[in-house]
């Protein structure tokens, strides 16, 4: 089969691994292949590769390098960061999230549940803001811990972290943040902000998957999720996953030269993007606030569409994009983060997720605008609800 032009608009998804990163990650692949426990220097001289690794992903987020430990994941973070909190506060049973957190924190949350803990899902508003008055009045004396993302994978919003911590601190809360999506695309300074934990994942980021990152701050006390060996100074058991380290690292660096990047270039393909669509498109709207978003995400409801049927179609002409979280996928249920922001289940059904990133052109841009309006009226037309009033477009979602 021949290779087939794609046009990549899934970043939030995952992330094309960066050619710079292969470079850096064969020789531990080929020569560098020794366990770095190891007594002998073929082994133990890697962790000077893996210490290498941990500075730059720390000076990612302005952390110090004693304040990370790797992971296998995003997900593996999240769970642990909540398992810290509540094992080193066994009297407290009370954690506060949102209702639009990732699977990762949110059936943790659930399997929390079941073992007698309670949980309390913070609703949004229409446009996917939270509203901090609520929070604060929702952290109880017995909250062991906050989990709040950092951005929203589905929308891009971005929360308030600075004054969250600040709320979490003032009550004596610990505060954990899931920042995988804001890496790389918002400024992440952990000594200023002030998270105890905050969770990354590397291949949203241009390195491979199955390697992530949890951050706890300095004399947070931590008990360790995977248990194990002596390896991350104790605080995560199993043999370095060193090539992915490397990788991270590696990712970690490119993401910190690349952030100008993201934050011109990428949101000007978004923002021509985003805006083509809503004006070539009729019974468009864009899903979340405009700002404080993410540079690289656009959410838009099509409406009386299927996602799915769109995204078959585009799935034809080459382009990469989703219905929302690719964790939640193959389920016919609506997204529970278009859920939580009110729109009613036929429109969540029709909304659209693209995210870019560095390796997205303006041909790509070009492509799906070429392309987008001649599928969305042709599914129109053969959809048996093909007459939805144009005064509905505009009622469940704030614009601004
Ligand atoms: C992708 C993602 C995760 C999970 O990271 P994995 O490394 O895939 O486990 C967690 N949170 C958010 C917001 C994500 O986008």
């Amino acid at each position: 089969m021949a290779p087939r032009q794609i046009y990549y608009f899934d970043n939030n998804a995952t992330t094309r691994v960066a050619p710079e990163v292969v470079t850096a990650m064969l020789p531990f692949l080929t020569e560098h292949w020794g366990n770095p426990s190891s007594a002998y220097h073929f082994g133990h001289d890697l962790t000077k590769a893996i210490e290498a690794a941990r500075e730059k992903v720390a000076a990612l987020i302005g952390a110090d390098p004693r304040e990370v430990l790797f992971t296998s994941c995003g997900t593996e973070s999240d769970n642990a960061a909540l398992h810290s909190a509540l094992a080193t506060h066994p009297q407290k049973k009370h954690v506060l999230t949102t209702a639009v957190e990732h699977s990762a924190i949110l059936n943790f949350c659930e399997f929390l549940k079941k073992r007698g803990y309670e949980v309390t899902c913070l609703p949004v508003e229409s446009d996917g803001s939270l509203d901090l008055h609520l929070l604060e009045k929702s952290i109880r004396p017995d909250t062991a811990v906050v989990s709040v993302m950092w951005a929203n994978n589905e929308t891009g919003v971005v929360f308030p972290i600075e004054e969250i911590a600040a709320i979490c601190h003032s009550k004596g809360v610990l505060f954990h943040t899931d920042a995988v999506q804001a890496a790389g695309k918002t400024t992440i300074d952990v000594r200023s902000v002030g998270p105890d934990f905050l969770s990354l994942s590397a291949h949203k980021l241009h390195a491979p998957k199955g390697v992530g990152l949890l951050y706890v701050k300095r004399r947070t006390r931590f008990q360790p999720f995977v248990i194990g060996g002596h390896q991350e100074r104790g605080r995560r058991g199993g043999t370095e996953n060193v090539v992915g380290m490397v990788a991270f690292g590696c990712a970690a660096e490119l993401a910190l030269a690349r952030f100008e990047d993201e934050n011109t270039r990428v949101r000007a393909l978004r923002d021509r993007l985003e805006g083509g669509v809503l004006k070539t498109v009729p019974q468009t709207l864009r899903v979340g606030a405009k700002e404080p978003r993410l540079p690289n995400t656009s959410n838009i409801a099509f409406d009386g569409v299927e996602a799915e049927a769109i995204l078959l179609q585009l799935d034809q002409v080459g382009v990469c994009a989703s219905s929302g979280s690719a964790c939640t996928t193959g389920s016919l249920d609506p997204s529970h983060v278009l859920t939580a922001m009110g729109l009613s289940p036929g429109r969540a059904r029709g909304c659209i997720r693209f995210s870019l990133g560095y390796y997205n052109t303006d041909a790509d841009v070009d492509h799906v605008l070429k392309h987008l309006p001649g599928i969305i009226e042709k599914l129109r037309a053969h959809s048996p609800e093909r007459s939805v009033p144009p005064g509905n477009a505009t009622a469940a979602v704030t614009l601004h």
